[in-house]
Formats: C-alpha cells, structure tokens, sequence
C-alpha cells in the first residue's frame, strides 16, 4: 500500500510513502504550509489516499 496525503488547496502531494500519516505530522514536515500554494496546512483531515501497489491496466 502506498498512502498519499494531498493539499486540498492545490493538490500538492505533502506525502508519500509505505506508512499512514496523521495530518499534524506531515504539517509538521513542511512547517505548517503546503510549499506549493502556501496555504495552511489544516487539522482536519485532508484527502488520505490509499493505493495498491499495481500497475495500472
Ligand atoms: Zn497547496
């Protein structure tokens, strides 16, 4: 499984990797603010996804 945390604002993939992240934490990473759009980054939970580790068809 691949878990991706987006900005909502734009996006932006704030993070991606094999373990999920709690939205305080990968605020933590950028302190505080998408690098993209430079909106804050929010509390409440942002778009999580999770995929499977498939190539597509
Ligand atoms: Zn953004």
């Amino acid at each position: 499984m691949v878990y991706t945390v987006r900005c909502v604002s734009c996006g932006f993939e704030l993070y991606r990797g094999p373990e999920p992240k709690t939205v305080e934490a990968v605020a933590k990473i950028w302190g505080g603010y998408c690098p993209k759009c430079l909106s804050p980054i929010e509390r409440r939970p942002i778009k999580i996804a999770a995929k499977l580790l498939t190539r597509p068809r």
